[in-house]
């Protein structure tokens, strides 16, 4: 295998570097690739966090894989980058300097802007060496994304890829033009996006819903044996749709049901109210579901997505 202009020999591994681009210092900017390759073929997984470069949870999951050694596979080949988009995370930001999201600049362009080079250097570099990609995210600033899985259900392979890896919740998601996922899914790779948490923070029970499901999709693959407590395993529960409540207006915003909570129609979930003690306006779920992301903000603006609720769907 010659990845990255490096050749690495079955049983080896290697640091490389993703050499994309300066900063304005002339600073060059490296994104660190980790790549262990067993003695016996099997396929590649990439497990990649820090697309959006204020999304820690996930750059926590891939360290810890690396520091416990997991990503030395008994087959085939793990790629890890931890922090994609360096740029964003030198300065926790979600987007690249020029204010580009990296996560709609696929496939990107070799004389584009920033984002479109750094795109287009994976799908040139690392692309076409991957079998499997885990890529980990999380609620954009306040949004608390409750642990899910996000994949096309009508493909069969990564439904029972996102059922294996047993997340609470399994969202039907479809491409969004650009993305590194629509790219991904064009040439035929298997790709499941994990949404866990929120900005800028270490949430161990997001880190630890990230790690396992890693565990059980490697140890699936028979890429790795772990001990796996088949006791712990859960019933993912399948959404198919998914709607976003808004502030219906502006004030101090409390929730009043937990993230992941069944809700039904009717049911009082939140509360708006004004600092004076004057307005207090319960915000109600309008359907049946499961509250999939709450945004913690603690003030709102009229029209701020404040609950994104999940329909169940029949699988
Ligand atoms: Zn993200």
């Amino acid at each position: 295998m010659v990845i990255l202009g490096k050749e690495i020999l079955p049983g080896k591994g290697a640091q490389l570097n993703l050499d994309v681009a300066k900063l304005h210092t002339s600073t060059p900017i490296l994104v660190p690739v980790i790549v262990e390759r067993a003695k016996v073929d099997g396929p590649t997984v990439l497990l990649m966090a820090g697309l959006h470069g204020d999304e820690i949870n996930g750059v926590e999951v891939i360290r810890r894989i690396i520091r416990k050694g997991f990503n030395k596979p008994l087959r085939g080949t793990i790629i890890c980058l931890p922090v994609f988009n360096i740029f964003g995370f030198l300065n926790l930001k979600r987007e690249l300097p020029d204010g580009r999201d990296l996560n709609r600049s696929f496939p990107g362009s070799e004389s584009g802007s920033l984002a479109a080079q750094f795109a287009y250097h994976f799908m040139k570099e690392i692309t076409p060496h991957v079998d499997y990609v885990i890529d980990f995210h999380t609620g954009s600033s306040q949004r608390n994304n409750f642990p899910q899985i996000r994949c096309i259900f009508n493909d069969e392979e990564s439904l029972e890829l996102a059922r294996i890896f047993n997340p609470p919740l399994i969202l039907n998601s479809s491409h969004i033009p650009k993305t590194i996922r629509e790219s991904l899914s064009k040439q035929g790779k298997k790709m499941l996006l994990f949404e866990g948490g929120k900005t800028n923070s270490i949430e161990e029970l997001i880190v630890e819903e990230g790690l396992n499901g890693v565990k059980r999709v490697l140890s699936y693959l028979e890429m790795r044996s772990f001990k796996i407590d088949i006791s712990k395993d859960r019933t993912p529960i399948y959404l198919d749709q998914s709607k976003w409540l808004r502030a219906p207006n502006s004030g101090m915003f409390q929730a009043t049901v937990k993230n992941g909570a069944r809700v039904v129609k009717g049911d009082t979930i939140g509360i708006v109210t004004d600092p004076y003690g004057k307005n207090e306006r319960k915000i109600k779920a309008t359907f049946e579901g499961y509250i999939i992301c709450l945004n913690e903000s603690p003030v709102v603006y009229k029209g701020d997505a404040i609950f994104h609720i999940g329909k169940e769907a029949r699988i």
